[in-house]
């Protein structure tokens, strides 16, 4: 399998030779500018599908994941994803830690064929080590880090800016691992407690907590400069592991084959009914691997694209029109991990969208890149947009509090504010017959304010994520100035 761009290296020229999976691995956009994409995608058909119904987690990522990486032994490919899919990693984060399934499937509301009823699932993600669905990538890309680098005898200093979900997954991905380091920048004082605690309580020698005073977009900022310094990111082996990454999303596409497979349990031998997914969406990494999975032939009858009040995703699949938005306009919600100006995976999907002809793509992005936007409207490309299957809403605050609060209600289940949101627009898509299953991107414990807004309640904790603000804190704080930041990588980088 060998990889192109969307933007078709600069040239228009794929050629049947491009990168291997490794060679993109520990890289984040394609040197002209476009994000990676297999040159095909692998088709997957129905005897297969009924093999793979029963796998283990970690052997049904090896039949989708050996599709897309051909340049790592399949016995290597295999041990790592062994050692990154167990039960003691995934299962930790239920309060209950009752099942011992990696990304079980909760119907909210069973199938009843008799009534015509496809039924109303949350598939459930996020009981990793950080709490988020986020854990199901990046602890893969943890293992394939550090197998990569060890076999090239390399090393990487993983540069990253996070408000919270993205920075701990990273670090809980990247701990110990031999040949990474970690140096991670988030705003002094603005993050909650435990996001604090979550992240800096870690003791591990490769992982250093940067806490600028400033703002997370001060944070993001120094972060682009010190990348664009092209001499310091050399000579330091200046990496990211932001949602671009493609790994990521080819690592999130195994889980909609687990959670197709769990909502059509009852389904005989070759039958194949539609599933519908409701997908809490940001940046597009979560349900573009629902769109990937869907081309590679998983039988998924709809994806629901729900965004918060940060809508501009939602309103290109209603209006054709992808408008991203200024930083003045992008606001602060409740469920912050959405709070998205750009949605910085979209370009994947509009490369599939207009027929993966990069020099549509370069000619939309050039006005994306510019600041503007761009309208399909009346072009033939929106005409297409059927075929994809996309849905789309958006939720309020508001929304969130009824949904969390129906929810518990109704199936005594506390949902996360982000999970509401994909909750919200899931339902109001529901199509008679097709099972609609939600991700679930968090746990609620990780938004307690909200959820006491909500319920009146505190959310429960898993048990070993008690008292984390106690614990001893290791981070350094240091004003939003590019040039600390580059002496403390130069202290701290050898
Ligand atoms: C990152 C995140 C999202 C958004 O996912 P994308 O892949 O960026 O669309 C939604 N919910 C939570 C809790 C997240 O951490």
């Amino acid at each position: 399998m060998r990889y192109l761009s969307t933007r078709g290296f600069a040239t228009g020229e794929q050629g049947s030779s491009g990168p291997t999976f490794t060679e993109i691995l520990l890289g984040g956009l394609a040197p002209d500018g476009g994000l990676y994409l297999p040159q095909t995608y692998p088709k997957i058909d129905g005897d297969e599908l009924a093999r793979w119904r029963h796998l283990s987690y970690a052997d049904l990522a090896h039949e989708v994941l050996r599709r897309f990486i051909d340049d790592i032994p399949p016995a290597d490919l295999q041990a790592l994803l062994a050692r990154t899919y167990t039960a003691d990693v995934y299962c930790n984060g239920r309060v209950a830690a009752d099942a011992q399934a990696i990304a079980p499937l909760r119907w909210l509301e069973r199938p009843d064929s008799r009534q015509g009823e496809g039924g109303l699932a949350i598939l459930e993600l996020s009981n990793g080590p950080t709490l988020a669905f986020k854990d199901m990538a990046m602890q893969l890309l943890g293992q394939l880090f550090e197998y990569a680098l060890t076999r090239q005898g390399e090393e990487i200093n993983i540069l990253g800016a996070t408000s919270g979900d993205t920075g701990s997954a990273a670090e809980y991905a990247m701990r110990g691992k031999s040949g990474v380091r970690v140096f991670m920048l988030s705003p002094h004082q603005r993050m909650s407690a435990f996001q604090r605690a979550q992240m800096y309580s870690l003791q591990d020698a490769n992982i250093h907590n940067i806490a600028v005073r400033g703002m997370f977009d001060d944070a993001q900022d120094i972060v682009k400069a010190v990348s664009n310094d092209h001499a310091f990111k050399a000579r330091y082996k200046i990496g990211a592991v932001n949602s671009i990454n493609w790994a990521r999303v080819a690592a999130q596409v195994v889980y909609y084959f687990k959670g197709y497979f769990a909502a059509t349990e009852g389904a005989d031998g070759d039958d194949l009914p539609p599933v519908a997914f409701a997908v809490p969406s940001g940046n597009f990494g979560n349900i573009c691997a629902g769109h990937i999975a869907r081309m590679m032939g998983l039988p998924i009858g709809r994806l629901v694209l729900a965004t918060n009040e940060n809508d501009v995703l939602d309103e290109f699949f209603r209006t054709g029109i992808y408008r991203p938005r200024t930083t003045g306009e992008t606001v602060a919600t409740s469920s912050p991990s959405m709070d998205i100006s750009k949605a910085s995976n979209f370009e994947r999907f509009i490369f599939d969208l207009v027929g993966r002809d990069p020099a549509v793509v370069r000619e939309l992005w050039a006005k994306v890149d510019a600041g503007g936007a761009f309208d399909l409207s009346g072009t033939p490309f929106l005409d297409r947009l059927p075929a994809f299957g996309f849905a789309s809403g958006s939720s309020t605050h508001a929304d969130r509090l009824t949904t969390i609060r129906d929810t518990y209600a109704k199936y005594g289940l506390m949902i996360d504010t982000h999970t509401a949101d994909g909750l919200k627009v899931g339902r109001a898509l529901r199509t008679p017959a097709m099972p609609m299953v939600v991700l679930e991107t968090a746990l609620p414990a990780k938004f307690e304010d909200t959820l006491v807004e909500a319920l009146g309640r505190r959310p429960e904790r898993p048990a070993r994520m008690r008292g984390i603000e106690d614990l001893p804190q290791r981070v350094a704080v240091m004003d939003a100035s590019v040039e600390a930041v580059k002496a403390f990588i130069e202290e701290h980088a050898r």
